[in-house]
């Protein structure tokens, strides 16, 4: 698993030992598998110079061939889909089942797709009587990207992508504690066709995060990362008027009407819970059902719940794996004392597994109120809260009772109600009588303290972009004097 070199500067592996060493391990064990050296001062000025210095010409390629580079780079992962997955799984502990169908697969969407968009971006002829204007839909420049822990592949292509097809280059920074699939990423981007530069990664903590943002050569910041780290980075960035797009945590209420299909909304609770072993952003940890199923809803979700095959998340009969770090196990079991001790109760799960890697059950709660720690704050941990209501209205106030805003859903057999509450829910994103898909096709982002900005589809495109205007004048030019 030990990548060739720590960084993947101007198309190709570079090391510089004089930066921290970064001990990767694999959460089912705990287990070094990998080291990595923070990049130094010198390798974040390489990265952003090969960046600044490939730009230009990339912008200048025609945009079918700057697609097709992106296009290919999505056969090669397609093709690569079992080796990279397994690198996933050991970067992050998430099951193999996972990774197989989640990660490198959404990256290569992204490519796919995006390559494909490339040749589309246009500007407009706007007619003025006469004389009239252009535009013209410009590249940003040199664009960092910045990756959390949970989908190391996916966080990397997912910004990658619309940006590399907009004639950006990029510098990606991921998180400390999943350093390798990036770099997979830019060595496939190489592979494909993409020239030196356009595509660089470096290791580093948030203060390697930090001086990319704030280096001057950069245009734009892209964050997936938790709301307080996206405060600090959306200011840097502000302070010298930087394009930013913020894809940040969340508390997303899964709205559960009685008239639901049971079993469907229990599955959605569970994936919007359990899956990736709850480190998912946009998971729907406030689970709302109305009074008349709740106790049968919670009987079949611990039923269902208590199946979970917990395990070595390398072996594929594995469905819930471990968590990403010891730091994280702990924050998730504090919550779960804190919720004990406000009040709620532990229905059930929630309990330590072993001393090896960072395992916990599954943890479900049950009698808890809107004011509870649990029921307010991100824990990023497998930790679902069940609370009940009687109405539509009182529902949406308290789903809508929280700063951030990324999810929602619900699930009702209602197809009027269903609409009226997705229209009420204060997110970005919402599904109706489904949880979490996010196809490359669709926008996704945050609503309030969750973020600013896109990914994914069409939208993204604003966001690694700007419109230039072009006023042509066609007569001779009039001056009062
Ligand atoms: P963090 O906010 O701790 O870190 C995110 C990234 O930012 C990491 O690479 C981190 O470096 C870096 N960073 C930290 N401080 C700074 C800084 N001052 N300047 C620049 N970069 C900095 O998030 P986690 O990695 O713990 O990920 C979990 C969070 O991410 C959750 O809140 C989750 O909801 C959110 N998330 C949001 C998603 C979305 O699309 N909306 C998707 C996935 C996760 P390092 O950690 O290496 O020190």
């Amino acid at each position: 698993m030990q990548p060739t070199a720590s960084h993947f500067v101007n198309g190709a592996y570079v090391e510089d030992k004089n930066g921290p060493l970064i001990p990767v391990t694999f959460p089912g064990t705990g287990e070094e598998i990998a080291r990595v050296h923070e990049a130094t001062p010198a390798i974040v000025d390489a990265a952003i110079a090969s960046a600044k210095a490939a730009q230009s010409a990339w912008a200048a390629l025609m945009p079918v061939e700057r697609g097709r580079v992106l296009r290919r780079a999505a056969d090669l992962i397609r093709a690569r889909n079992q080796e990279l997955s397994e690198l996933e799984t050991l970067d992050t502990g998430k099951p193999i089942q996972e990774t197989l169908v989640a990660d490198a697969t959404s990256a290569a969407d992204a490519l796919e797709y995006f390559g494909g968009l490339a040749a589309t971006l246009t500007g407009d002829h706007i007619p003025l009587g006469g004389d009239w204007a252009y535009t013209m839909r410009i590249p940003l420049g040199v664009c960092v990207g910045i990756g959390a822990w949970n989908y190391p592949t996916q966080i990397a292509a997912w910004k990658a992508a619309p940006a590399l097809a907009c004639g950006n280059t990029m510098v990606f920074k991921p998180s400390e504690q999943t350093p390798l699939c990036a770099l997979k990423l830019a060595e496939i981007l190489i592979e494909a066709g993409a020239p030196p530069g356009v595509f660089n990664v470096i290791q580093g903590a948030g203060s390697v995060g930090k001086a990319l943002v704030e280096d001057r050569r950069i245009a734009k910041v892209s964050l997936t990362g938790s709301a307080p780290t996206g405060k600090k980075v959306y200011a840097a960035a502000a302070s010298q008027m930087k394009h930013v797009t913020m894809e940040l945590g969340g508390k997303s209420p899964l709205i559960i009407f009685d008239d639901a299909d049971v079993d469907s909304a229990v599955s959605a609770a569970i994936n919007a819970n359990f899956y990736s072993s709850g480190q998912i952003c946009s998971n729907g940890t406030r689970v709302f059902v109305q009074s008349g199923i709740k106790d049968a809803f919670l009987d079949r979700l611990i039923a269902r719940t208590s199946k979970a095959v917990i395990g070595d998340p390398r072996d594929p009969a594995t469905n819930f794996g471990p968590m990403i770090s010891e730091e994280q196990l702990s924050i998730t079991c504090s919550y779960i004392e804190k919720g004990k001790a406000e009040g709620a109760t532990l229905a059930y799960g929630g309990q330590r597994l072993g001393a090896d890697g960072h395992f916990i059950e599954p943890a479900i709660f049950s009698d808890v109120t809107d004011d509870m720690s649990i029921a307010r704050e991100e824990i990023f941990g497998p930790v679902l809260s069940l609370f009940d209501f009687e109405t539509e209205e009182e529902v949406i106030k308290r789903a809508n009772a929280t700063d951030l805003g990324l999810s929602g859903a619900v699930f009702t057999a209602d197809l009027t109600r269903a609409h009226r509450i997705v229209a009420a829910i204060e997110a970005g994103t919402c599904w109706i009588n489904q949880y979490n898909l996010t196809p490359v096709e669709m926008p996704f982002g945050g609503s309030k303290a969750s973020g600013i900005g896109r990914e994914n589809s069409k939208a993204a495109i604003e966001s690694y972009s700007e419109i230039k205007t072009i006023y042509v004048g066609m007569s001779p030019v009039d001056a009062a004097f």
